[in-house]
C-alpha cells in the first residue's frame, strides 16, 4: 500500500449512511479483520486497484467466480457483442441453450437443467424441487456449509444432536428451523444417527462436495461415498452444491473427479463468468417436475439474462480450450509449498488445507476436518496478519473463514510477491 486509504475511508462513511454496514454484503465491510474495506476503483488480470491508488494482487477473486481473472480479454469482448443485441429478451434466446448444453455435456448427472440470477435461488429452488419430489419437508445440512441465505440454510445445529436446528438469524421462523436437521461434516457418525432417527422424512440432504465456507475443507470420500449411499437407502435425494466448486476443480464438477453422481447439482460463480448467474439442475425425472413441464413454481425475469450467458459461456469456452486446471494446480502447489516453507522457519505449526487453486491457511495447530476444528483458529492472530499483508498489497478474504483463489491470470511474480508478504505478515503478527 502506497497511499493512506483516505478516499476509501471517506466514501465507506458517506455508504454507511444510505446502506446497512456500507456494504450490499456483509464480509465486504471487513468487520472480522477490524478495518475498513478499501474502494475498489478497477480491476485487471490478477490485480485490483483502489480509490486511493493502490494496486493489489487479487485472492478474492469476486468469491470465486473469476477464474480467469479480472477483465479477460474474450469475456470483455463476449459482454459487448451481447450489449449490442440487447440486455435482456423475457422470451428464449440461444445462448441460454448453448450454456445448457455446454454444462451438460461438462457434468453428466445434469440432464436437465435451470438457470437462475445467484446460488442462493439455485439451492433454495433446488430444495423445493426436491422436497416436491420426495413429498417430504426436512433436509440435512452440515455445520459451517454454506448454500446462501435462504431461510431453510441459516439454521445451525440445536444443543442435543437429535434436536432440530436453531435459526442463525432474526426473522427465519422457527417452523423452519424444525425442518432443517444439521451434521457434522466429514464425520459418518453423525450422518447414521441423524438417518436412524428422521431417514424417511429427509426430502434431500445440501452438501459442498468439498467444503468452502469454513475456510476449504477438503471431504474423505468415504464420508461422500457413505452419504450417497445412505440417501439412497432411504430414498432421500442427494443435492451437490457445487456453486464453488464447479468448473473451479475441473472442466465440470467436483463429482466427477470422485465419481459419485448427486441426484441435483447448484452451480453459480463461474458458470456466470462474472455475472449474477446461479443453476440447478440433474435427473431428468427429477427436473421435468419443474414449471412449465411441471407443477414445481420456480421464475424469474432476468433468468437466462443473455449478458449472463455470453460472460458464462465464454468462460467456458476459454476454459475448455486451454489446459488451465493443470497450470492452477501448480500455481497452486508453488504457493502452498512456499508458505509451508515460512510456517516451518519461523516454527509456526498451523493448518494449511489445499486443492488445487484454493487454499484456506488457519491459524490453529489442528487438522481442520469440520465446523469446530475451523473455529479453533485465532482470529485475532488472522487479522494482524491480515492487515500486513494488505498493507503490502496482497488482497485476501478479510476473513479466516473464507477460501483464498487463484486465477489463471496470477503469475510466478504474483506468488513470489504474495510468499515475501505472507513472510512478513506471519513474522509481525507473531511478535508479542
Ligand atoms: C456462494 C455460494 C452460494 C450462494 O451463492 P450466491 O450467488 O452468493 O447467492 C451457495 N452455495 C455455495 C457453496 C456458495 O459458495
Amino acid at each position: 500500500m502506497v497511499n493512506e486509504i483516505l478516499k476509501s475511508k471517506q466514501r465507506f462513511a458517506e455508504a454507511r449512511k444510505v446502506m446497512p454496514g456500507g456494504v450490499n454484503s456483509p464480509v465486504r465491510a471487513f468487520k472480522a479483520v477490524g478495518l475498513d474495506p478499501v474502494f475498489i476503483d478497477r480491476a485487471q488480470g490478477s490485480r485490483i486497484y483502489d480509490i486511493d491508488g493502490n494496486s493489489y494482487i487479487d485472492y478474492v477473486c469476486s468469491w470465486g467466480p473469476l477464474i480467469l481473472g479480472h477483465a479477460h480479454p474474450e469475456i470483455v469482448q463476449a459482454l459487448c457483442q451481447a450489449a449490442e443485441r440487447g440486455s435482456s429478451y423475457g422470451a428464449p434466446c440461444e445462448k441460454e441453450l448453448e450454456l445448457a448444453q455446454a454444462i451438460s455435456e461438462a457434468i453428466p448427472s445434469i440432464e436437465q437443467i435451470r438457470m437462475v440470477n445467484s446460488g442462493t435461488e439455485a439451492t433454495m429452488s433446488a430444495v423445493r424441487l426436491a422436497r416436491a419430489f420426495t413429498g417430504r419437508d426436512k433436509i440435512l445440512k452440515f455445520e459451517g456449509c454454506y448454500h446462501g441465505h435462504a431461510d431453510s440454510f441459516l439454521i445451525k445445529a440445536g444443543s442435543g444432536l437429535l434436536t432440530a436446528g436453531v435459526p442463525t438469524s432474526p426473522g427465519i421462523p422457527r417452523d423452519y428451523a424444525q425442518n432443517t436437521l444439521v451434521a457434522e461434516y466429514n464425520n459418518l457418525d453423525s450422518l447414521q444417527t441423524v438417518f436412524e432417527e428422521w431417514g424417511p422424512d429427509i426430502a434431500a440432504v445440501i452438501v459442498e462436495p468439498i467444503a468452502g465456507n469454513m475456510g476449504l475443507i477438503v471431504p474423505d470420500t468415504v464420508f461422500l461415498m457413505e452419504l450417497r449411499k445412505i440417501t439412497e437407502d432411504y430414498g432421500t435425494l442427494l443435492i451437490f452444491d457445487e456453486v464453488i466448486s464447479g468448473f473451479r476443480t475441473c472442466y465440470g464438477a467436483y463429482q466427477n473427479l470422485i465419481d459419485i453422481k448427486p441426484d441435483l447439482t447448484t452451480l453459480g460463480k463461474i458458470i456466470g463468468g462474472g455475472l449474477p448467474v446461479g443453476a440447478y439442475g440433474g435427473r431428468r425425472d427429477i427436473m421435468e417436475r419443474v414449471a412449465p413441464s411441471g407443477d414445481v413454481y420456480q421464475a424469474g425475469t432476468l433468468s437466462g439474462n443473455p449478458l449472463a450467458m455470453a460472460a458464462g459461456l465464454a468462460t467456458l469456452k476459454v476454459l475448455r480450450d486451454n489446459d488451465y486446471y493443470t497450470d492452477l494446480h501448480e500455481l497452486g502447489q508453488y504457493l502452498v509449498r512456499g508458505i509451508e516453507e515460512i510456517l516451518r522457519t519461523q516454527g509456526l505449526d498451523y493448518s494449511l488445507n489445499h486443492w488445487g487453486s484454493m487454499f484456506s491457511l488457519f491459524f490453529t495447530p489442528e487438522a481442520v476436518r469440520n465446523y469446530s476444528t475451523a473455529t479453533s483458529s485465532d482470529t485475532l492472530r488472522f487479522s494482524k496478519f491480515y492487515r500486513v499483508l494488505l498493507e503490502e498489497g496482497i488482497y485476501f478474504p478479510p476473513s479466516q473463514f473464507e477460501v483464498c483463489f487463484i486465477s489463471a491470470a496470477h503469475s510466478r511474480e504474483d506468488i513470489e510477491q504474495t510468499l515475501q508478504a505472507v513472510e512478513k505478515a506471519l513474522y509481525i503478527s507473531h511478535l508479542d
